[in-house]
C-alpha cells in the first residue's frame, strides 16, 4: 500500500487530516480488501480511492495450503510480471509467522538454495515487502478466521528470497513501518531478519535495531565448505562474521539465532559439530547464540538432507559442548516450502 500516493489522493480531495489515519487503520489493522468495506468514510470517497489506487502492489498467482495446515505457500505477481514467494508458518499451536522476501531472486548464489539459481532480478520496494504482510493479513481473515478462532499473524521473518542487507534501504523503510504503531504496530522482538553474513550489515542492523532479531544462514562452519556452498564467505569469511557479530553485541544484548542447514555426508559429522562449537566460542556471548538445526528441503540433486540419526547426534555434540540449540520440525516440503521453489518453476 503506498501510503504516499494515498495522502496525496487525500489532499487533493481536500480531506480532513484524521481521514488518513482512518483509512490506514482499516488496512494496516484491520485486513480490508478494498476501500469499499471502509464504513468510516463517505461512498463516493471509498468508490474514488478503489478506482484510483489500489491496495496489494501484487497479484496473488498461486496458494498451496500444507495438508497438516501448518505452511501455507503463496506465489505472488507483481506490476512488472515478476514472481516472488511469501510462505505463512505455524510451528506450534496459536503461533503465526510470515516468511517474507525482500528481493526478486538473488545474488548470493548460495548452492543449496532455489532462490540462489534464479539470480538476482530486482530489489523489492519497501511497499512491495510490507504488502506480503497486508497480503497475509486478509488471508487469514477470508480464509482461516472461521476455522481457528483468534488467528493471529504474531511474528514476521525476512527468510524468504533475497539478502535483506543487499536491499537495505527498502528493507530499513519497511521494518520502520512494520513496527510503527499507527503502521503495522508489530513489536520489534516479533520480528527477524536473516543474513548470509554480510558484515557491515550485521553492525549496523544491531545499531538501528538492537530490538529486531538477527538470523545468520551460517550453515557451515570451516571457511573451506563455506566458500564452497555460499560465495558470499569469500568476501565476508567467518572471522569477518566474527568480528561483525562482536560488533553487534556491543549495541544488542538480543539472542543471534545460527540457522544450519543439515546435509547429508557435507556437514552433519561430528568433526562439522566441533568445527561449529568452536567458531560460536570465539564469537563469545555464548548464552546470546542459539542454533537452529534445520532439515532440507530438496531443491538440487546432489544434495540430501541428513538422516534423523544424524541431526540428534550433530545436535548432542554441540550440547556436550555447552551450545543451545534445537532441532526445528521441517514444514511445508509438499508445497514447495523451501524459498524459490515455486518462483523459480
Ligand atoms: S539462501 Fe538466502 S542468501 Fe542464499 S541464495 Fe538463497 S535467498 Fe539468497
Amino acid at each position: 500500500m503506498d501510503i504516499k500516493e494515498l495522502e496525496k489522493l487525500l489532499e487533493l480531495r481536500g480531506e480532513p487530516k484524521f481521514r488518513l489515519e482512518q483509512i490506514k487503520k482499516a488496512i494496516f489493522q484491520d485486513g480490508v480488501f478494498s476501500f469499499a468495506e471502509i464504513s468510516t468514510i463517505s461512498k463516493g470517497l471509498r468508490e474514488a480511492l478503489d478506482e484510483e489506487i489500489k491496495i496489494l502492489s501484487f497479484v496473488p498467482k498461486k496458494v498451496l495450503q500444507a495438508q497438516d495446515g501448518q505452511s501455507i505457500k503463496a506465489l505472488l505477481e507483481l506490476t512488472d510480471g515478476n514472481l516472488i514467494e511469501t510462505v505463512l508458518i505455524s510451528p506450534k499451536p496459536g503461533f503465526w509467522s510470515a516468511c517474507i522476501s525482500c528481493q526478486v531472486g538473488c545474488a548470493m548464489g548460495c548452492r543449496f538454495c532455489a532462490t540462489g539459481k534464479i539470480g538476482f532480478i530486482r530489489n523489492l520496494t519497501a511497499e512491495e515487502i510490507t504488502d506480503q504482510i497486508l497480503f497475509w493479513r486478509q488471508y487469514i481473515k477470508k480464509n482461516l478466521k472461521f476455522k481457528i478462532k483468534n488467528l493471529k499473524l504474531t511474528d514476521i521473518v525476512f527468510m524468504g528470497m533475497g539478502e535483506p542487507f543487499q536491499n537495505w534501504p527498502e528493507v530499513r523503510k519497511s521494518l520502520k513501518d512494520l513496527i510503527d504503531p499507527k503502521l503495522f504496530g508489530f513489536g520489534s522482538r516479533n520480528i527477524s531478519v536473516s543474513t548470509s553474513g554480510i558484515g557491515e550489515g550485521i553492525e549496523n542492523f544491531g545499531k538501528e535495531f538492537p530490538q529486531i532479531n538477527l538470523a545468520i544462514s551460517l550453515h557451515f562452519a570451516s571457511d573451506k565448505k563455506r566458500s564452497n556452498f555460499m560465495p558470499v564467505n569469500k568476501k565476508y569469511n567467518l572471522e569477518n562474521l566474527k568480528k561483525a557479530l562482536q560488533k553487534y553485541f556491543e549495541n544488542s544484548n538480543r539472542k543471534v539465532f545460527i540457522e544450519y542447514i543439515m546435509l547429508d555426508g557435507i556437514n552433519d559429522s561430528r568433526e562439522d559439530a566441533l568445527e561449529l562449537a568452536n567458531f560460536l566460542k570465539s564469537v563469545g556471548k555464548l548464552q546470546l547464540l542459539h542454533v537452529n538445526l534445520i532439515r532440507y528441503n530438496t531443491t538440487s540433486e546432489n544434495l540430501k538432507p541428513s538422516s534423523g540419526n544424524a541431526t540428534q547426534k550433530f545436535r548432542n555434540y554441540l550440547l556436550q559442548n555447552n551450545i543451545n540449540v534445537t532441532i526445528r520440525k521441517s514444514l511445508g516440503s509438499e508445497i514447495q516450502g523451501a524459498c524459490g521453489q515455486l518462483a523459480g518453476k
